[in-house]
């Protein structure tokens, strides 16, 4: 069985949205709340009174969390089963996609320490192997490479091809945690130095040599993936169009598709190349799709759910 039983299938990719409460602003906005989760798997469009839809779109995804669910039980019933499968030798890599202020950093920051629990969890309920568990954290900003660890290297760092591991990135820092609270600091500090970020796992067991990873990524908004503003107005400052993550988005919807999708373009983006052997291959992947609840957001979060439908 897998640690923490499965419950999730076994998929490659799994695709989960979270709607988050509406916020204090929208409140006053008197926004109103424009989708419902009908069940653990359905969220449908709730129009407003004066429109007139026949059939509210309806989506379905892998799990559907509501306003109501904390993030325990995002993790729990979301996320675990791919975040521990990598203390199984495959590459885990957990996502959070959706756009500016719709929970991404506030739902990836209650998953990495659910994981990390777990993680030392199991470290304590294996004694007979010897595990070192590394950190890294990089944050890639207008495809410059920053590292997380060490708030020194101002430039960005390079990424080479290693023949035996692939894409790696020079000079990064890995820092090794002495115990689970350590670990928790060392994340601490990639936090406080982010823009927009993610952090890299690993763990090692030097009796069996093996590698595992685990990659938290918290994404740039996903207003930034757009060609243009909803209203067509030029380009702002800030909204410009991010490069890894439409690259990203191209490379997760080849993924779903399987083996008939052709050609992979890994190499357009620093994110994608970093990430490559985390998603292709021995690699299972979790996307939280967040969204906001609000009226006012229903575009952005339309375009969220269609994301979220091309993953599946
Ligand atoms: P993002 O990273 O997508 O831009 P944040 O995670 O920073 O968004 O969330 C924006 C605000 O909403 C934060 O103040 C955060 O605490 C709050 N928030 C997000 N998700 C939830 C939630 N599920 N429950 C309560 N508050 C939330
Ligand atoms: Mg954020």
């Amino acid at each position: 069985s897998t640690p923490g039983g499965s419950r999730v299938r076994e998929e490659k990719i799994v695709v989960t949205v979270r709607v988050r409460p509406l916020n204090k602003r929208e409140q006053l906005a008197k926004d109103t709340v424009s989708w419902e989760c009908i069940d653990d798997h359905s969220i449908v469009y709730k129009p407003l009174p004066q429109e007139r839809v026949a059939q509210p779109a309806s989506f379905t995804f892998d799990k559907v969390f509501g306003p109501a669910t904390i993030t325990e039980t995002v993790y729990e019933k979301g996320v675990k089963t791919v975040a521990l499968s990598a203390l199984m030798g495959i590459n885990a890599t957990i996502f959070a996609y959706g756009q500016t202020s719709s929970g991404k950093t506030y739902t990836m920051r209650g998953i990495t320490e659910k994981a990390v629990n777990d993680i030392y969890q199991h470290i304590m309920h294996t004694p007979e192997r010897d595990f070192r568990i590394k950190i890294s954290g990089l944050e890639i900003y207008n495809e410059n490479v920053r590292d997380l660890l060490n708030s020194e290297s101002g430039r960005s760092l390079k990424l080479l091809d290693d023949p035996e591991k692939g894409t790696v990135v020079e000079k990064l820092v890995e820092e090794t945690a002495t115990d689970d609270q350590h670990l928790r600091n060392l994340i601490s500090i990639c936090e406080a130095q982010r823009q927009v970020g993610e952090t890299a796992l690993n763990d090692t067991s030097s009796r069996s040599h093996q590698i595992i990873r685990l990659n938290f990524v918290d994404l740039a908004g996903s207003e930034r993936a757009s060609q243009t503003n909803a209203d067509g107005a030029r380009l702002r400052e800030g909204c410009h169009i991010n490069l890894s993550l439409m690259t990203l988005t191209t490379v997760i919807r080849k993924l779903s598709v399987g083996k008939r999708s052709g050609h992979i373009p890994y190499r357009d983006s620093k994110l994608t190349r970093i990430l490559q052997h985390s998603l292709g291959g021995n690699a299972r992947t979790a996307i939280i799709c967040t969204l906001s609840p609000a009226s006012s957001h229903v575009e952005q979060s339309r375009n969220t759910l269609f994301f979220a439908t091309r993953a599946k």
